[in-house]
C-alpha cells in the first residue's frame, strides 16, 4: 500500500431509502416506505414492519404466556384512560421491543453521516475549509 492509499478517507456506506413514502409511521415513527394497512381499522397506513407485528406479533414475540396475557388484558385497564388507537400503539411498540429504538437511532446516525459526507465533499471541492468542517461537526 502506498502512502496515498493509507490516508484515503473511507467511504461511508449509507443505506439508500428513497423509494416509497417519506411520511412517518403513526405507530413507530419510522419512515413509511411502502406501507401496509393497519389491522386496527383497515385504513390507517403503517410501516411494513408494524404491519407484520400487528399480524403475527403475539405469536412471534419474546413474550411468555403471562406477558402475552397481560398485553391482551390491557384494554380492560386502559378503558376511558386512552383511545383504542393509543392502546394499540402501545401494544405494537411493546411487541416490537427495544429493537425499535435502535433502528430509529441508526437512521438518525446515517442521516448525520450523510450530512458529514456532504460537508467533506465541500472541503474537497474547496467550498469550505477543514476548520469550518470541524466547526460544523462540533455543533452537531
Ligand atoms: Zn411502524
Amino acid at each position: 500500500m502506498s502512502e496515498d492509499e493509507s490516508i484515503t478517507p473511507r467511504k461511508i456506506l449509507v443505506p439508500i431509502k428513497e423509494l416509497g413514502s417519506n411520511k412517518e409511521c403513526p405507530i413507530c415513527g419510522q419512515r413509511l416506505g411502502f406501507p401496509a394497512l393497519s389491522r386496527f381499522d383497515n385504513e390507517t397506513e403503517v410501516c411494513s414492519e408494524c404491519g407484520q407485528i400487528e399480524g403475527t406479533g403475539y405469536l412471534f414475540s419474546n413474550f411468555n404466556d403471562a406477558q402475552r396475557e397481560l398485553l391482551m388484558e390491557l384494554p380492560k385497564f386502559a378503558a376511558g384512560v386512552m383511545t383504542p388507537w393509543e392502546l394499540h400503539c402501545i401494544i405494537i411498540n411493546a411487541i416490537a421491543g427495544s429493537r425499535r429504538g435502535i433502528a430509529k437511532k441508526m437512521e438518525q446516525s446515517f442521516d448525520q453521516l450523510k450530512h458529514y459526507e456532504a460537508l467533506r465533499a465541500k472541503v474537497v471541492a474547496g467550498e469550505i475549509t477543514e476548520k469550518e468542517l470541524s466547526k460544523h461537526m462540533k455543533q452537531d
